[in-house]
């Protein structure tokens, strides 16, 4: 289907990009295009200005701090994120957006828009919720900072509010970390997906069984234990045409136990 009208700007800065959003109530960021314009195309979204963020460069470095800290522009694409030497600091990083769709998805999708989304299927909002990640927002009146657990909202809900931008995305310092996802095909959308991290205590992070990731923390990694704190959760996921509810609470404890199982084998 073709694209309704829409205006379209191309900023040059973060802060004229800011101007643009508060100026129209009906703009809305373009970042790599890949969830944007398909939901556009079939009319589930029609903005009046589309707010083009590629010629942004500030948005795109990655970069690594003496202490392993891991900063990434929101408009790091998949791609740059597999190929920068920094972001191999976090290994499960690259592994994750290594696997994410088709090669053409992961050299215009960025890890800002995957955020920003927050289609309950992605790979991205789980894995920053285990590994502890910091998002800054950025506004007119200035910059915030909220964790990836209060960072998602609801379904295609997150923090960002209108006239607002994800700049960037901070990852502590971190190896021992796991995913694990049953997804349709072999780089298809995730069916259920979990992300683990494994430094002193115990994080998981499941996908896909609710609105936004459900974390849990069990008391150790023994694999009771992990099953244990899913089953804690009461999951209520819905069912659709790839899994029925009690088959996602199944793998959802099953992808649980293999996440924190890889992660813990990197300690
Ligand atoms: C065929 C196909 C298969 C896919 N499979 C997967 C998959 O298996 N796993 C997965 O995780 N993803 C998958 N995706 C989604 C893909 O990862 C998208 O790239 C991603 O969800 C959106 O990123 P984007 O950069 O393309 O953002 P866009 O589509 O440009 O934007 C998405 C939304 O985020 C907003 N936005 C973007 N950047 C910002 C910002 N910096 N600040 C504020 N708002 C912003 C936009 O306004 C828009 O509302 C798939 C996509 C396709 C087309």
């Amino acid at each position: 289907m073709l694209l309704r009208e829409v205006e379209y700007a191309k900023p040059a800065s973060v802060a004229e990009a800011l101007a643009l959003l508060r100026e129209h109530d009906g703009a809305r960021a373009l970042a790599g295009g890949q969830t944007l314009i398909n939901v556009m195309k079939a009319r589930a979204a029609s903005p009046d200005v589309l707010v083009d963020l590629n010629g942004l460069d500030e948005l795109k470095g990655i970069e690594l701090g003496p202490d392993g800290t891991l900063t990434i522009g929101a408009m790091a694409t998949y791609t740059d994120i597999v190929g920068s030497a920094e972001s191999r600091a976090r290994p499960i990083l690259c592994e994750v957006c290594s696997t994410i769709a088709d090669v053409q998805v992961r050299n215009r999708g960025t890890i800002g828009g995957n955020l920003c989304s927050n289609d309950p299927t992605n790979h991205l909002p789980p894995l920053m919720c285990a590994v502890g990640a910091e998002m800054t927002i950025a506004s007119e009146s200035g910059e915030r900072s909220v964790t990836a657990r209060d960072f998602f909202l609801g379904v295609y809900l997150t923090a960002v509010g209108p006239g607002e931008l994800l700049t960037k995305v901070t990852i502590p310092a971190g190896k021992h970390d796991g995913f694990a996802a049953i997804t349709l095909g072999v780089d298809g959308t995730c069916i259920a997906n979990a992300a683990a991290t494994v430094n002193g205590s115990v994080r998981v992070a499941l996908g896909c069984v609710d609105a936004v990731p459900v974390v849990v923390e069990p008391a150790s990694a023994a694999d009771e234990a992990v099953r244990e704190a899913v089953r804690g959760a009461d999951l209520d996921p819905p069912s659709d045409v790839h899994a029925s509810s009690e088959y996602r609470i199944h793998l959802a404890e099953v992808l649980a136990v293999r996440a924190v199982r890889q992660a813990a084998e990197r300690s």
